[in-house]
């Protein structure tokens, strides 16, 4: 699968688009917000470029530049000083729906000029396709980044992962890291997460004007194996693709081929990518559990994960299954996934260009 030309989330403002589903996300946002507030004090630019990478098509990418706008309007009240003027940019994946993104544009700025923080504040919206794994910015031209609930896609299934020996595939049942997955599957997924952060560091650092910022959250793992809670899904959605196969309702060759372009890193794993690079100081990072008690009933479970995982899994399994493997995954997670406290892990991350030397 080319992820750079056919990822995106459920676009529109149907039942089961990203923008009716993404409530759980937007607790991951409000859980990075306060990190957003050391940004601007540290640099107090008089004109200032604000990028969200991996914005998508709903509302979260105007909550987003809502607590932005709010936090600095606030600060330069307190400070007594002009606010800047405020490129915003919003960036994905060229398949992203831009155009419903576009239409909430106006609903964004009616709730603008009543909110008393950032009224005053002059901003300019611009969409801005491409991937975060390159550059996507003239150098030191960005002063603050965001990125939430994104950087977990990897820029492409790990190569060599497709390979057999005799006969038989590498990670032959399962769509991502399982429980039946060799080490070797392990590390090909570590080592494409490596390549793909380090690209996404370097191409920022280029972009960020010296002192710039940039706050992440994305998918982690508490657990130094590979048990995370991304894993167990994938787990669960593997088996139903598995009996799916014994039914003759999906080809055993499609599921073979079929791997998650995903990868929930540990603290420790980010960690080593950012320090080995020296680019940035560490200005906080934490592993932080949000609860997805929002999500009632299996349904809607379902229906948050069609949103996401949806596109992709068309892409690959063609229309005819994406109906009935989501069906098996609502009653899959009303027996499960709800009854237990399902967690999610993200990693929230604050980094601050170190100057060069
Ligand atoms: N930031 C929003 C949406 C997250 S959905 C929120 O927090 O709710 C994840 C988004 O990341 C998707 O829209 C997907 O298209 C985008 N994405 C994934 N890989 C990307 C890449 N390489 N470059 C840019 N965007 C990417």
């Amino acid at each position: 699968m080319e992820v750079k030309k056919l990822l995106h989330m459920a676009g529109g403002i149907g039942e089961s688009s990203y923008a009716s589903n993404s409530k759980f996300q937007e607790k991951s946002i409000l859980a990075i917000r306060p990190l957003l507030e050391e940004v601007h004090k540290s640099l107090l630019p008089k004109k200032m470029v604000v990028a969200d990478l991996g914005c998508s098509s709903g509302p979260n990418a105007f909550l987003v530049l809502t607590e932005v706008m709010k936090i600095i309007g606030k600060q330069c009240q307190q400070l007594g000083v002009q606010p800047p003027e405020m490129q915003l940019f919003l960036s994905d994946l060229p398949g992203n729906d831009f155009n419903t993104l576009f239409r909430l544009l106006d609903d964004f700025e009616e709730c603008m000029k009543a909110e008393k923080d950032a009224s005053s504040v002059l901003h300019f919206v611009a969409g801005l396709p491409g991937s975060f794994y390159g550059r996507l910015f003239p150098s030191q031209s960005v002063h603050f980044f965001h990125s939430s609930n994104s950087l977990h896609w990897i820029s492409q299934a790990p190569e060599g992962l497709d390979s057999k020996t005799e006969h038989v595939p590498l990670n032959r049942g399962n769509i991502y890291i399982g429980k039946t997955s060799s080490s070797h599957v392990v590390n090909l997924y570590q080592d494409q997460f490596k390549r793909d952060f380090t690209l996404f560091l370097n191409s920022r650092f280029n972009e960020l004007v010296p002192g710039g910022q940039m706050v992440l959250a994305f998918l982690g793992r508490k657990e130094k194996d590979q048990n995370g809670p991304l894993n167990s899904v994938m787990e669960a959605i593997s088996k139903l693709l598995n009996s799916m196969v014994l039914e003759g309702l999906v080809e055993e060759e499609k599921l073979d081929s079929f791997n998650m372009p995903l990868y929930a890193p540990s603290m420790e794993e980010a960690e080593a990518v950012i320090n080995a690079q020296g680019l940035y100081e560490i200005v906080h990072i934490k592993m932080t559990e949000v609860n997805m008690d929002t999500i009632q009933g299996g349904e809607n479970v379902a229906m948050s994960m069609q949103s996401v995982f949806g596109p992709v899994i068309l892409g690959h399994f063609g229309a005819g299954i994406v109906d009935e493997l989501f069906s098996r995954i609502s009653k899959f997670a009303a027996e499960h996934l709800v009854k237990e406290e399902s967690k999610v892990h993200f990693l929230a991350v604050c980094l601050k260009k170190k100057e060069q030397m």
